[in-house]
């Protein structure tokens, strides 16, 4: 195999491989590597949903979005503080590449809701399959099919520069060759957040010292540092999110579209104290407050059925179940007949269109049907919002807010999309957007170099 390219993307999640095609359907030759053993990123983990407005899915459906409502909740739940410029990316591309991957092979027909949107536009495969490893799959089979060179076990290390300050390739190193050079006209890194890097996360926020993460081990933030030492500016890397919901029994990840598709979150007490779809950072702060810094997502048979996913759970042993609320209190050391009149009074909700609690925007279905089960939750590091700073064309920027000539950035690794807090189904549509952006533009780039 050649080690010079075109384009060399680093790290093998939604965004490198959306740019790994992308740049390859541009014209240029690609290598993609990634550090462990296994493809994928977090991006193979993600179940919620990739979120999407006025798409033909949500046409079929009768769902009325729009593009600017998609914009003012991501700018809502980031406190604001989203780069206005990149979020305008994300939403107005949103469509778009739910297209191009939908033209891949994607089934994204399954339209449900997520945290702090005021529509259905969390896009997932038919049956709510985990999305995360859908899009993988696809944007793999994809890059076989274009027989684009992937190289497992090969970390990127550092940036090679002209004296001119362009880049010039890739010093990395493999698991059986040692260290080599690519060389390349561009360098796109998609290597990801570092929730699991508990000591970085720590030092940005020490009120998330010690918590277990949702991340897969290569979430450690090197490819930050590989960024720094190339003179990249760096963003909101204080922006630190716990995801609300991880299973206290063996730290599962429970996706948002359990709440989304009608589960309710009590605690120890039987009581609701939190309007379930509010956005992460407040549902997260909201579950420290309670007894035991815990609480049950509650939900019946009508609920499972309506996600595939949940069976996962049940199967994994984190969602006990029982035939009556008071079973299940019972079960679970939570106040049964408090439960029972939780539910019944949220039941009423669903009957009269309006949450008089806590004012929750979606009542999908009452709680009356079959089995009952609980997930005992409690938050856990998830995402990590800041990172390198970008423009709008995925082109990474140094302190002086110059481009750094080829050298390009998309995904987790980039700050700004997302503010101070990202929103559910907004992190697979940020990636494939700006993955196949920094795919196009640095193919273009490398044609002129
Ligand atoms: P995104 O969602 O932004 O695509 P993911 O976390 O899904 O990010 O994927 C990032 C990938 O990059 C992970 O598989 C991670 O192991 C890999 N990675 C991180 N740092 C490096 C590095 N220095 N060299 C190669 N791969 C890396």
């Amino acid at each position: 195999p050649r080690d010079t390219v075109d384009v060399v993307v680093v790290g093998s999640g939604g965004a490198g491989f959306s740019a790994a095609v992308s740049a390859h359907d541009h014209g240029a030759s690609v290598i993609l590597i990634e550090k462990e053993p296994l493809i994928g990123g977090n991006a193979k983990l993600a179940a919620g949903g990739m979120n999407a407005a006025w798409t033909d899915q949500q046409k079929a459906k009768g769902i009325k979005d729009s593009v600017e409502s998609m914009y003012k909740d991501t700018m809502k739940g980031g406190r604001d503080l989203n780069e206005p410029e990149l979020v305008e990316v994300l939403t107005s591309h949103s469509k778009g590449s739910v297209d191009w991957l939908t033209a891949m092979g994607a089934d994204l027909n399954d339209v449900g809701r997520m945290g702090g949107a005021s529509a259905n536009r969390s896009h997932r495969p038919t049956g709510g399959a985990g999305v995360g490893a859908h899009v993988i799959q696809v944007l793999y089979d994809n890059a076989v099919k274009r027989d684009v060179d992937m190289r497992m076990n090969t970390r990127g290390i550092e940036i090679l520069k002209d004296d001119k300050g362009n880049v010039k390739g890739l010093l990395v190193k493999g698991m059986y060759k040692g260290y080599y050079w690519i060389k390349a006209d561009a360098v796109i890194l998609a290597t990801g957040g570092f929730a699991k890097n508990n000591d970085r996360v720590a030092k940005l926020d020490p009120k998330l010292k010690g918590f277990i993460s949702t991340n897969q081990p290569g979430a450690t933030g090197d490819g930050i540092d590989v960024a720094g030492n190339a003179g990249a500016a760096m963003t909101d890397l204080q922006y630190i999110q716990a995801h609300p919901t991880l299973s206290v029994k063996g730290g599962v990840m429970v996706t948002e579209a359990v709440r989304g598709n009608g589960a309710i979150l009590v605690n120890r007490e039987g009581k609701r104290f939190v309007n379930e779809i509010t956005t992460r950072d407040k549902a997260s702060a909201a579950i420290l407050n309670q007894t035991g810094k815990s609480a049950f997502l509650i939900f019946d048979d009508s609920v499972r059925k309506s996600l595939s996913k949940i069976d996962k759970y049940i199967g994994l042993g984190v969602a006990p179940s029982a035939d009556s609320l008071i079973k299940l209190g019972e079960m679970e050391e939570i106040d049964g007949k408090a439960l029972t009149e939780a539910v019944a009074r949220y039941n009423s909700f669903v009957k009269s269109g309006k949450d008089a609690d806590f004012g929750r925007p979606n009542l999908p279905r009452a709680l009356n049907e079959g089995n009952y089960y609980a997930i005992e939750v409690t938050p856990g590091v998830h995402h990590t919002m800041g990172g390198v700073k970008i423009d709008s064309k995925a082109e990474i920027m140094n302190a002086k807010q110059q481009v750094i000539p080829g050298l390009y950035g998309a995904g987790e690794v980039t700050g700004g999309v997302h503010g101070a807090n990202r929103l559910g189904g907004n992190a697979i549509s940020d990636i494939v957007t700006f993955g196949r952006m920094a795919g196009e533009n640095a193919a273009e780039y490398s044609k002129k170099n």
